[in-house]
């Protein structure tokens, strides 16, 4: 038996529960989940914002220890550590051939399905019910059987909460900047939001050699942050107009890139005013449906100015994520300065509000067996 935070209801704490686990399949793998970072996602998922099948075990950023492998798995044994990503590759599509793999036409509905590539799910509860896995993962759990296209192997010396975090907050914020933008030496960028994923574009921007790294964030401890990692200016948007500001420290022109983080409309019409001629926006914050961005019609003739979007940080997690715990281990990416708590997994719900009110800049479940 091994315990689980499981989501029954929308709204309503997350049940901690005795789970069962099924038998590992030819292409599954068991792991023993040792730290699980809590993502916007998965507290959507808790409070039903984010429609999934339920019941289901959130989580989706996690590092642990492989327990079992499946007969076809190759590549991976027990006692290697692992992080997870929470987007899975076919290799097949159009997407995957044309090198966007966080866009596979199977992968994507595979992970909202809550349920493994076989159609299947893999943990029960003690009432027998089947429990969906988010992101065919469910971190927030102390053991987990998952398919083997989302296990990555990472060194042993990265310690597990910074690398359960580098799976999807950090992969977003970073590969955003890296992979989607063409921030150079010298650029001037400015940071919508300064939660783990843009402390994480903050990080991004000073490893390229950004000079001006501006970071928008209300929250002060999140803004001295982001000045501890990179940002050369913090703007508090509640107590001065964050466009202005930003137009103020780059000579009047408006920044090179904007990065936004929140998902609010209002702030993505922010970054498109603040950036300068030929600026562009990347947004990576996820928006409640329905929510509409309006833009001047004249500046998309008159400034050459872009707007793009990046899921999961628009490249391949097999490839990024070791690369983003290599820079860790060479001192470049600090990536644990990110973690501002730490919970067992049985104050999940407490960890689950602490998100809500935006005091973290990223919160780590970290499980005890
Ligand atoms: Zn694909
Ligand atoms: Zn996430």
């Amino acid at each position: 038996m091994t315990r689980a935070a499981v989501s029954y209801t929308p709204g309503a704490d997350l049940a901690l529960t005795e789970v069962e686990l099924g038998e590992v399949r030819a292409h599954d793998v068991k792991v023993r989940f040792m730290a699980s970072g809590l993502c916007h996602t998965d507290v959507s998922i808790a409070t039903g914002d984010m429609s999934v099948a339920m019941p289901i075990i959130p989580g989706h950023e996690g590092a642990g220890i492989v327990e079992d492998v499946g007969s076809a798995v190759s590549g991976l044994r027990p006692g290697d550590h692992v992080a997870f990503t929470g987007v899975i590759a076919c290799g097949r599509c159009r997407a995957c051939e044309r090198g966007l793999p966080n866009l596979c036409e199977w992968g994507l509905p595979t992970i909202m399905s809550g349920r493994h590539p076989d159609g299947d799910l893999r943990t029960f509860d003690p009432s027998g019910t089947g429990l969906h896995q988010w992101a065919c993962l469910g971190t927030l759990a102390e053991r987990a059987i998952v398919p083997e296209r989302s296990v990555i192997p990472i060194p042993d010396d990265v310690p597990f909460d910074v690398a359960a975090i580098a799976g999807c907050g950090v992969l977003t914020g970073a590969g955003a900047v890296l992979n989607r933008s063409s921030v150079r030496p010298g650029s001037s960028a400015v940071v919508f939001g300064c939660g783990g994923v843009g402390l994480s574009a903050v990080q991004a921007c000073r490893l390229i050699g950004a000079t001006t790294i501006i970071a928008v964030d209300p929250v002060r401890a999140k803004r001295e942050l982001a000045l501890r990692l990179g940002a050369t200016h913090a703007i508090d948007p509640t107590s001065r107009d964050a466009v202005e500001a930003v137009r103020e420290l780059t000579d009047g022109r408006g920044a090179d890139h904007a990065f936004e983080c929140t998902g609010v409309a209002t702030v993505v019409r922010q970054a498109w005013d603040a950036v300068g001629v030929d600026g562009t926006v990347v947004t990576m914050g996820i928006a409640p449906a329905g929510s509409t961005v309006e833009l001047p019609a004249d500046e998309l003739w008159s400034t050459e100015k872009s707007l793009r979007s990046s899921l999961y940080g628009s490249g391949y997690p097999r490839k990024d994520i070791p690369l983003l715990l290599e820079l860790y281990r060479q001192g470049r990416l600090p990536i644990e300065e990110m973690i501002t708590a730490r919970y067992a997994l049985d104050d999940v719900n407490a960890a689950v509000s602490d998100l809500k009110s935006g005091r973290n800049a990223r919160g780590v479940i970290l499980m005890n067996d």
